[in-house]
């Protein structure tokens, strides 16, 4: 459902990505893993064309990402063909980003009602739905401040599913949250892993990696350093910087 290949992405002299390769197949749960300023989120903002990539390619099912091909040309998308290209993806950031002035449901069927054209009662028996998938069934007409950091959480992972993406991307979507919040956040991804869902998760919830991840990927200074099945990465890495990485976050 995703390959990258040699994915480069810099800031000016500064290279946040140094060549990423990589092949997500669908129904697969990735945790990416590494220390801060490793480039995480730099790759999961290249595979929703929040940045350009500078070299290497990105295909997510089968298309090539941000740019067309003629021949042997490559020819840059326009913004609405981006646009459209970005609904392939779902993303959850750390902060949860609600329409503050909407309340849950609302908040849900935005997308649907306004980029996909969706009828407004389907739209609000579909966002009613996932609500109730992500146990706020009781919550739909409540604002963002009326919400724990969890519940908001909850509704952006709601509102982001709601677009019917093919691959969800999470950019550590539990660490803004209190401790004791960040169980019920887990459960929801968990649940959607199992659903079948393909998932990119930037995370340091090593327990939901082990538990959860077909893969763990760990990344440092913008490259791959190590990946594998989980008892393999955060068990018994091969890397002296991973073994230490995980010994810290533990
Ligand atoms: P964290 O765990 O702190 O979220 P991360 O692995 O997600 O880290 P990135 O946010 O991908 O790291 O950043 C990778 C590097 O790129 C960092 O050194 C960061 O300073 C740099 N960087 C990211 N965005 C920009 C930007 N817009 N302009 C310049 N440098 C940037
Ligand atoms: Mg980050």
């Amino acid at each position: 459902i995703l390959k990258a290949i040699d994915v480069r992405k810099s800031y000016g002299s500064f290279e946040a990505l140094k060549g990423i390769d990589l092949e997500i197949n669908r129904g697969e749960v990735l945790c990416l893993i590494g220390p801060s300023g490793s480039g995480k989120s730099t790759f999961l903002r290249c595979i929703n064309q929040l940045e350009i990539i500078n070299g290497g390619a990105l295909w997510i099912n089968g298309e090539l990402v941000g740019y067309r091909r003629v021949g042997q040309k490559l020819y840059e998308l326009s913004e609405r063909e981006i646009a459209r290209q970005r609904l392939a993806t779902g993303m959850v950031f750390q902060r949860f980003n609600l329409f503050p002035h909407k309340t849950a449901l609302q908040n849900v069927i935005e997308g649907p009602a306004q980029v996909l054209k969706v009828e407004r009662r389907q739209a609000e028996a579909a966002g009613r739905e996932l609500l109730d998938r992500v146990g706020l069934a009781q919550k739909c007409d409540a604002y963002p401040i009326e919400l724990s950091g969890g519940q908001q959480q909850r509704v952006a992972i709601a509102r982001a599913l709601a677009m019917k993406p093919a691959l969800m991307l999470f950019d550590e979507p539990t660490s803004a949250l209190d401790p004791e919040l960040v169980g019920e956040v887990l459960a929801v991804m968990r649940d959607l892993a199992r659903s079948g869902m393909t998932m990119v998760v930037v995370t340091h919830e090593l327990g939901f990696a082990r538990e959860v991840a077909n893969r763990v990927l760990f990344m440092d200074h913008g490259l791959v350093v190590e990946s594998g099945p989980p008892e393999q990465i955060l068990g018994s890495p091969t890397h002296a910087r991973t073994r230490e990485f995980i010994s810290a976050v533990l």
